[in-house]
């Protein structure tokens, strides 16, 4: 997959080489990244790539001539998203879709914004990841680079497999434990130790629930639960009101 990012802050991308799954991604070949610095494309004297707002108002616009020829010097760039908060809140599905595209290019504001024009005309879709505002939009896509390169294929091993992460299936992750089994006198559930496959499926699954119910009860969908979740939950919601968990 190749991702193009438009940005006035290229630096701020260059240790990414090194960094966990994203460096695996660019070490196989399924991630193809390319930087392209938007003040290269200003074609005033001084590089200038912002002005004021029209109707006043504080802080300065990313003028459009800069991005629109940026954008159109690439050639079959595939989507065009611009990191916003005014976007769509990304997703773990949002990242498997974008995943899934071929090639995609993230445009990165800065100062108030970029010039509306350049919204309307070259940008299709705007993504934001979250309700707070950021001074620009490299953070943004520096999370979605490493969103999308863990789910590249060939990336994660399949003992690291995604499909059973937070935000994949209907529940947040069980609760996970490490050697050593006994560490200053805090134990490790025991049937974790008991190689016991279905006790240790079932003891996941009902870890999965009470994450879910605790943590992110907003996630759940009684409607979506087979017979053996849908019992899960109720139990633990029973303890729950009981004050016993
Ligand atoms: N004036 C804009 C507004 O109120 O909608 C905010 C501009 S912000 C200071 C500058 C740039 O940061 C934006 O153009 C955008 O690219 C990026 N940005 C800020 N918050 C973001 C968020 N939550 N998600 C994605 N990008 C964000």
């Amino acid at each position: 997959m190749k991702i193009t990012v438009l940005t006035l802050f290229p630096e701020a991308f260059t240790w990414l080489k090194n960094y966990s799954m994203i460096q695996r991604a660019l070490e196989i070949g399924a991630l193809d990244l390319e930087l392209v610095q938007i003040r290269d494309f200003a074609a005033n004297k001084y590089k200038k790539v912002d002005d004021y707002s029209f109707g006043g108002g504080p802080g300065m616009v990313m003028a459009p001539q800069p991005l629109f020829d940026a954008l159109d010097s690439l050639e079959d760039p595939g989507r065009v998203y611009y990191l916003s908060p005014q976007g769509k809140t990304l997703t773990q599905d949002k990242l498997f879709q974008l995943k899934s595209e071929e090639k995609i290019v993230l445009l990165n504001g800065h100062y108030e914004g970029i010039d509306q024009r350049v919204i309307d005309q070259k940008v299709d879709e705007e993504i934001s990841i979250g309700d707070y505002v950021l001074s620009g939009g490299e953070i943004a896509s520096l999370v979605i680079i490493d969103g999308i390169s863990r789910l590249l294929d060939g990336v994660l091993t399949s003992s690291e497999n995604y499909m059973d992460e937070s935000h994949v299936g209907k529940f947040l992750e069980n609760a996970q434990y490490t050697r050593p089994a006994n560490f200053r006198g805090l134990e490790v559930p025991e049937v974790l130790l008991s190689g016991h496959h279905e006790n240790i499926r079932k003891f996941r699954l009902h870890s999965k629930i009470k994450n879910t119910l605790e943590k992110r009860p907003d996630l759940l969908d009684e409607s979506m639960m087979t017979q053996e979740e849908r019992a899960i939950y109720n139990e633990i919601k029973k303890e729950i009101e009981k004050g016993g968990l």
